[in-house]
């Protein structure tokens, strides 16, 4: 688990992205586009088949468009699982936030115990906060539906 530099706490939010040609990545951009292809896939595929029996040619270059990428896929994932990675941290406690790519040292931590006991006071508060606003609507809930059935 990563060390925030700035106050050495441990409550570390973390996202991970790929660098291709000095562009960045997100792994849910990239997997939605694995998706995308996926379902282009599928799509031409069963388009191809509904095609053959009108236009047999139509029908097969669909079908052979569909599976050339499914292959793609691998291509494509393999591709990515080389690049390297790159991990965004975010420390919750004091809001810092810091890049590391893979295989950089950790950054150098310096323990600040009074920025790590104000952003738990912090998370505290508004765990209270959202509690008491999660029972203000229950009660809300309650009092309608108590409503509706006096009616
Ligand atoms: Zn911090």
């Amino acid at each position: 688990m990563a060390e925030c530099p700035n106050c050495g706490g441990y409550r570390v939010s973390e996202e991970t992205s790929y660098i291709s040609k000095g562009y960045e990545t997100s792994e849910s951009a990239y997997y939605r586009s694995v998706i995308f292809i996926g379902l282009l896939a599928i799509g031409l595929i069963i388009w191809g088949v509904t095609q053959i029996s009108n236009t047999t040619i139509s029908g097969i270059a669909l079908i052979l468009i569909g599976i050339t990428l499914v292959f793609l896929i691998p291509v494509q994932l393999r591709k990515y699982w080389s690049l390297p990675v790159r991990y965004k941290f975010k420390c919750v406690l004091c809001g810092y936030s810091w890049k590391m790519d893979e295989g950089e040292a950790q950054p150098e931590v310096t323990v600040r115990p009074e920025l790590i006991a104000k952003g738990e006071d912090r998370i505290a508060k508004q765990q209270q906060q959202a509690a008491a606003q999660w029972k203000a609507n229950m009660d809300y809930y309650h009092f309608v539906m108590h409503q509706k059935k006096k009616k």
